[in-house]
């Protein structure tokens, strides 16, 4: 190919980058990443909702996030509204078996409003609080900084999350409605007494212990009403199977969804809000004994109290309550199931629901942390000795790391797992444990000059248990940067190479066209055609701009050249 025809090519292809460049916003891993928003803003918890506006908020929430939030209905009431169950979990699809399940409801008790506007709050925070775009691309914090949102993401990819925000959506309908002061759900009670008086205390429904007396929970007119105990026996209670302990549990449409969706579900930990006492309760509520986890309950439930400022009791030590959701759903579906009294009004002014519902953020996290750790021994990481935050370039840097792992770790269980690409990929290398069985030390490869790498440490242990240090890796890592610099890359010798051909080509075209020429020779690109003003895009839009056939900086390269006579002529004489 001749001289001009490469020169030329060369040109049209530089004028396509540019228009590319143009064209093509800053892409790149990382780049343009930004969290999700949360579907609703603050406001919406500045004042209370009934059911229609909640449901509308579950769906909302959902429809915005298809990728981490399925919807369920797991039964429905008398008044036909659905149970509305939302399921928070990256992958949210399918039923990952590593990530544990984890189970939020609220809403039990009519007049509790607060506590059904902090699981709604709950939603709308792990969604649009997740840093992971729908596309995978995740956002990267550095360790250190105060950041619950790294730590909701880290929940989120690593649990199975369900929030049943409105167990009793009739009677809190009915409390908005009629009776702010209404506890029951609405389904009408059989025989005289039940037409005078509707509603069972879902809380009272469950069959663990259930109708064991207490206060006044047989008459169907007394807020804690538990269900029918019927002199005809068993028949036509519907979902009463053979072999429960009682008729009556198990009576009300919102008790036995719960039923049927906890025993088709593995849920690790589970947490009911009510209100109000500023209490954290855990099981039993039906005898003063110790549960047989009763230290575990104990351990958890004072972290739980430290964080919220509430008091940690057993349920019992507030009042015998038989039939309880926490003690049926700990003795029967088997999860470390808690109860949070909040706050201290059932319905306190408006400007306090934000702030509660922030309030039992932190434990609803716990709960969701421990799920897969019920006896508290998980392994804790922590990067001891890491590499400044600049290092030599084609070099390894060595990371060490403290493993305190209480149900041990075998060797090549701890990794330094890294990423050389902003997050997008990471790969992991094994760390080699110290004499001491806690220090662990592994090296992140080496990295070219400029290059950068995001890294932490993550340690399984003899249980199964997975941590990492920062602990909401990958989204808190660290990060190092390789020094940077013309020297670093090509060597002395090959910088010298470089200006030295550079003279000496200067030199040849000086000698070539002459001093004069070569400043008229040297191509300026041709500038972008102007795009034509969009119409009806407002006043400055409709000035008649020139066609860009009519510019003279004109959009093809022949017409580049016509403007160009310097440059034609350089292309010319080059033939
Ligand atoms: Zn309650």
């Amino acid at each position: 190919m001749a001289g001009p025809q490469r020169t030329r090519a060369a040109l049209v292809a530089l004028f396509a980058a540019q228009v590319l460049l143009t064209a093509v916003p800053a892409s790149g891993a990382g780049a343009g990443l930004s969290e999700r928003e949360p579907v609703y803003t603050d406001e919406w918890w500045s004042e209370y909702h009934a059911t229609a506006d909640v449901y509308d908020l579950i769906k909302a929430v959902a429809a915005a996030n298809p990728d981490i939030v399925s919807l369920s209905s797991i039964g429905s009431t008398h008044e036909s509204r659905q149970l509305l169950v939302a399921k928070v979990s990256d992958n949210v699809g399918a039923d990952e078996e590593d990530e544990p399940d984890v189970l939020v409801i609220a809403g039990t008790h009519a007049r509790e409003w607060t506590t059904y506007h902090a699981a709604a709050y709950l939603l709308n925070y792990l969604t649009g609080h997740y840093r992971r775009t729908p596309e995978g691309a995740l956002l990267v914090s550095p360790p250190g900084v105060l950041d619950n949102d790294s730590f909701a993401s880290w929940i989120v990819d690593n649990r199975e999350v369900y929030i049943f925000a409105m167990v009793n959506p009739d009677g809190i309908e009915y409390a908005h409605t009629t009776d702010n002061l209404w506890r029951k759900n609405r389904e009408p009670n059989p025989g005289v007494v039940g037409l005078a008086c509707t509603g069972t205390d879902i809380n009272r429904n469950f069959d663990w212990h259930w109708g064991e007396l207490q206060g006044d929970s047989h008459v169907a007119c007394a807020d804690d009403y538990a269900g029918p105990l019927r002199a005809d026996g068993y028949a036509g209670i519907v979902g009463w199977r053979p072999g429960e302990s009682l008729p009556g549990a198990f009576s009300t449409a919102e008790a036995r969804a719960l039923r049927d969706f906890e025993l088709a579900h593995d849920f690790k930990t589970a947490l009911s809000l009510h209100s109000y006492s500023g209490l954290v309760l855990y099981p039993w509520g039906h005898t003063g004994d110790p549960s047989p986890d009763d230290a575990d309950f104990v351990a958890m439930a004072d972290v739980m109290a430290n964080q919220t400022g509430y008091t940690p009791q057993q349920g019992y030590d507030l009042y015998k309550t038989a039939g309880v959701w926490d003690d049926w759903t700990y003795g029967v579906a088997g999860a470390y199931a808690f109860t949070i009294e909040m706050g201290h009004e059932f319905q306190p002014p408006a400007e306090e629901i934000l702030m509660q519902a922030q309030l039992v953020l932190a434990p609803e996290l716990y709960l969701a942390e421990v799920a897969d750790d019920l006896h508290l021994l998980a392994p804790v990481v922590e990067v001891l000795a890491e590499p400044s935050r600049e290092v030599d370039a084609n070099a390894e840097a060595r990371v060490t790391a403290k493993v305190d792992a209480f149900n041990g770790v075998d060797g090549g269980k701890v990794s330094l797992v890294y990423s050389t690409d902003d997050g997008a990929t990471w790969a992991e290398r094994p760390m080699a444990a110290g004499a001491d069985g806690t220090t662990h030390t592994g090296d992140l490869p080496a990295l070219r000059a400029g290059g950068q790498a995001l890294y932490f440490v993550r340690a399984t242990d003899n249980e199964g248990i997975t941590r990492s240090g920062p602990k909401a890796a990958p989204y808190q890592a660290f990060e190092v940067h390789a020094k940077n610099g013309l020297l670093d890359q090509l060597g002395t010798l090959g910088l010298l190479a470089v200006l030295g051909g550079a003279g000496l080509a200067g030199a040849l075209l000086y000698l070539r066209f002459g001093r004069a020429r070569i400043t008229a020779a040297l191509p300026r690109l041709p500038r972008l055609p102007r795009l034509p003003a969009l119409p009806g895009k407002g006043r400055r839009a409709a000035p008649t701009a020139a066609a860009p056939s009519a510019s003279p900086e004109g959009g093809d390269f022949e017409s580049a050249l016509d403007s160009r006579p310097g440059l034609r002529r350089f292309l010319d004489e080059s033939r």
